[in-house]
């Protein structure tokens, strides 16, 4: 027997109840559900996926027997309503939707009202003794028909609209008065006829069977099919159609139609929210013409219909276990419910709702977990914009989301400017075609920072981050004039007194002082957290390079440090001197005697550290960026730096020229450097031991990790871990140190060769860690800090979905790490693996690191909760 293709719902029986999504569409499944556990829906039936999928397998036919059925369930429905098909008194009418088991833009619009004719029209305004509410009724058919069925222009209707209006004198649709709106049936008739070829059609079920044919088409329509490629939906057979009896919120006063969360949205408080219009249709509350008021004020309309929603809140909560978005309509002074969904909310909402219903036992504490989408922390932690003041902010130019947040202030644009200006006590927007280690006070000074060029890695939105400070990189849209101290977005150009705001979580820039709001950390969050630590099996470390940032990563739960970037470490004015000392010296004994006047400084540093993460382990990578970053690119700066270190300018200048590369990503960077200068190699090796001793001397404990970078062939680790040993072995014999000392020593994995020799390299690292920064950029072949240059077109021309370097590419740059983590694990069966690129925060690409079996993330502090729930969930989801 062929598959049952029509599912009614109504009162004498609920047959969709209990299937699969899959097969009615979320719509229907809904409208099914709540149906059958008793909430007043108005009945219809759905047509299921599987009959779409018939229709274009036959060639865009309906299948044999689907109209019979159509034909079966309406009579039921006329039945249950007690109305008829095309009567002249008393008229059955639907509405068509389209959906699919996926919530999809794209697809097929609503057709209301279907079952209009010119006779039932008439019985229509007898029914309800209302002629204009039926031939306006029947005006939107016409129109709505020719648009969405026939793929008419809409604009042909609005001319015969026009005329009509003009003939009665009238401006506003609402004014025209019945006799108007039978003349502009007619002439909607016309209009149809005239680019159609073919008479609107006069038999309801003929309207339907073309209506059915529609919403199948619109499955496949260029929109809708992109929607699905870009999500990755695959494997539905097609929509859904669903019919369903009309009811009408506009017939009086004591009609009314509404839209409403069964909790708040935006706080998660437990209470009813959203908002009805008295005498209306549905559109008319989303269209916004006219204001709605609060439902809180419904008693004083109709307080029976208000208890009655909030029994309807009750069952649905109860039945679904989660907040629910609903549409409801009330034809005279009886309530209906249209819709039901999932309903859409603030993180701060998210994590409260979560655990409410774990409270209220509706659901348990593993689902609780699933049911916070990791990013959405994001607003938990850091300010964010109010989202009314937002979303009337005039936006001036996108650039890449680096850092998360929001900021409002004024331009700077230069660091020495930014941090004169906000010790004078304004708020400061930093404004610069990129940043460099340089201008680490600037940022430390701004609100946020704003780039021209760069990307999801480069230097602003890694420092930013670390500081959970907003951070737009790679704006290409933004010209900034540094000399004249202003900036130009598409012809508007603002100056130091202009104030903007960043939005980092979703790159805009916008004009003015768009409105803030603080970050609420609330016991649920921590509530929360503690459960996801339950289930997760990834540890979570973090990216910090200082006392303070440790401890705040702490605070969010970091179990240890993945990756403590030292180059930081020296810009600090009373240590940059001796670093640019060192890299000026053209004699070893020379370098040597810079370093030892850095040696301190890095001894300390490594104590606070150790000291704030109390004993876990601590991954120090050794000095990383090539040295050209260390000195000053401009002329003034670079005579300022010569008379400080009483040399000649020229000298400098020459040197900076020497150390000048054609490609310094690729060039003296990375173990590259241990390997031709290994002296400061051995100064913060040293500086490391020295530490740890004096921690063990203190009874504090300290494990550091060394992390030697940028390996490619497991030669350089070979002899530079040789290096470190023999550091620290000299080490401990000076400081004549019999205690204990927890030193391990291994390797960032960031070059491919190094993913395809893992195997050999694995023999001499005790650990490796990912820098998957490095790995996407030489993967794609992609400069990292030149992305912002081409990434929207990559974006827009959808050649990529996401940012690879914010986003794991699992498909390429993942074989990589897969490759890696097995041929490393085939030397040494337990080496210790994790990842320390920006991907460690973000929850795919978390979820990717737990199926590939690492044993940790490491992350930016205010990432670090995020990484624990997408670890949770990752481990809930392959368990
Ligand atoms: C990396 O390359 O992924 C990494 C963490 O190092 P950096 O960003 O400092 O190059
Ligand atoms: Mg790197």
């Amino acid at each position: 027997m062929a598959n049952k293709m029509v599912y009614y719902f109504g009162k004498s029986k609920t047959e969709g109840k209990g299937k699969p999504k899959a097969l009615l569409g979320g719509k229907g499944l809904n409208l099914a559900e709540m149906t059958s556990i008793g909430l007043p829906v108005p009945p219809g039936f759905t047509i299921t996926t599987e009959v779409c999928d018939q229709y274009y397998k036959a060639g865009k036919q309906l299948p044999s027997g689907l109209m019979d059925e159509v034909g079966k369930a309406i009579k039921k429905l006329e039945k249950e309503l007690d109305k008829k098909f095309g009567d002249d008194s008393n008229p059955l009418l639907v509405s068509v939707r389209s959906g699919a088991a996926v919530s999809m833009p794209g697809m097929m619009n609503t057709i209301l009202n279907l079952g209009l004719n010119d006779i039932s029209t008439e019985g229509l305004a007898k029914a309800t003794k209302n002629e204009r509410f039926a031939y306006d009724a029947y005006r939107r058919l016409i129109n709505m028909f020719g648009d969405v069925v026939m793929g008419m222009d809409h604009h042909q209707f609005e001319i015969a609209f026009d005329k009509i209006k003009k003939k009665y004198n009238v401006s506003d649709d609402t004014e025209v008065p019945a006799e108007g709106l039978k003349e502009l049936c007619e002439a909607y008739k016309e209009v149809y006829k005239e680019h159609t070829g073919e008479m609107f059609p006069q038999d309801p079920v003929a309207q339907l069977e073309l209506s059915i044919e529609a919403v199948f088409g619109s499955w496949n329509t260029d929109r809708a099919v992109k929607y699905r490629e870009i999500e990755g939906i695959r494997h539905l057979l097609g929509t859904a159609v669903n019919v369903q009896s009309m009811v009408y919120g506009n017939m009086g006063d004591d009609s009314g139609t509404g839209v409403a969360f069964t909790r708040n949205p935006n706080t998660g408080g437990n209470k009813f929210y959203g908002e009805f219009l008295i005498n209306a249709q549905g559109e008319d509350v989303v269209a916004g013409i006219r204001t709605p008021q609060p439902v809180a004020e419904m008693p004083k309309w109709n307080r029976a219909i208000h208890k009655e929603l909030l029994e309807v809140k009750k069952t649905l909560e109860n039945h679904y276990a989660e907040m629910q978005d609903i549409e409801f309509t009330i034809e005279r002074g009886t309530l209906y419910m249209l819709q039901t969904r999932t309903g859409k909310r603030t993180g701060i909402a998210a994590v409260k709702i979560a655990c409410d219903l774990v409270k209220e036992e509706l659901i348990d504490q593993k689902e609780a977990v699933m049911r916070v989408d990791p990013n959405a922390l994001t607003q938990l932690l850091l300010p964010s914009f109010k989202t009314t003041a937002r979303n009337a902010a005039e936006v001036l130019c996108k650039g890449i989301n680096a850092s998360p947040g929001a900021a409002v202030g004024k331009p700077a644009f230069t660091a020495e400017e930014a941090r004169e200006r906000k010790d004078a006590g304004e708020d400061i927007i930093l404004v610069r075609r990129e940043t460099s280690p340089e201008d680490v006070d600037g940022m430390s000074a701004a609100v946020g920072i704003l780039t021209s060029t760069g990307g999801a890695t480069s230097h602003a939105a890694v420092v930013a981050r670390g500081w959970g400070k907003c951070c737009v990189a790679g704006a290409s849209d933004v010209e900034i004039d540094e000399k004249k101290k202003r900036l130009k977005v598409h012809g508007q150009t603002l100056g130091v007194n202009d104030v903007i705001s960043l939005d980092g979580t979703t790159g805009e820039v916008m004009l003015g002082a768009v409105e803030t709001q603080e970050p609420k950390l609330s016991g649920d969050f921590a509530k929360l957290m503690k459960w996801a630590d339950e289930y997760r099996t990834l540890a979570v470390r973090t990216n910090a390079d200082s006392p303070a940032d440790s401890k705040r990563a702490r605070d969010f739960g970091a179990e240890g440090i993945g990756l403590c970037r030292t180059e930081h470490m020296f810009f600090e004015p009373d240590r940059i001197i001796h670093m640019r000392s060192m890299i000026l010296a053209e004699e070893e004994k020379d370098r040597r005697q810079a370093l030892a006047k850095l040696l301190p400084f890095q001894r300390k540093d490594f104590e606070g550290i150790f000291k704030a993460m109390a004993g876990l382990p601590v991954t120090i990578r050794l000095l990383d960026p090539p040295l050209h970053e260390f000195l000053p690119h401009e002329t003034a700066a670079q005579k300022e730096m010569a008379a400080e270190l009483g040399v000649k300018a020229s000298d400098i200048k020459k040197r900076i020229e020497a150390l000048h590369e054609a490609n310094p990503m690729l060039g003296h960077r990375g173990c590259r450097l241990s390997i031709t200068y290994p002296e400061v190699l051995e100064m913060q090796v040293q500086a490391i031991t020295e530490a740890a001793i004096n921690c063990g001397k203190k009874k504090i404990k300290a494990h550091p990790e060394i992390m030697i970078p940028l390996v490619g062939t497991y030669k350089e680790l070979a002899l530079l871990r040789g290096k470190v040993e023999e550091t620290i072995a000299k080490t401990v014999a000076a400081k004549k140190f019999e205690g204990d000392l927890d030193i391990s020593i291994g390797t960032m994995i960031e070059i491919p060769r190094a993913c395809l020799t893992a195997d050999e390299i694995a023999e001499h690292a005790d650990f490796f860690s990912f820098g998957t920064n490095d790995l996407t950029q030489m993967a794609f072949g992609y400069s990292r800090d030149d992305i912002g240059g081409f990434l929207p077109d990559y974006l827009e021309q959808e050649i990529l979905d996401v940012d690879p370097f914010q986003s794991l590419d699992q498909t390429g740059v993942g074989q990589l790490v897969e490759l890696g983590v097995t041929k490393g694990r085939s030397a040494k069966k337990a080496l210790k693996i994790g990842i320390c690129g920006e991907h460690g925060g973000d929850p795919s690409s978390v979820e990717f690191c737990h199926r590939v079996g690492l044993n940790y993330v490491s992350c930016s502090p205010f990432r670090v909760p995020i990484a624990r729930l997408a670890a949770a969930q990752a481990a809930i989801t392959n368990s």
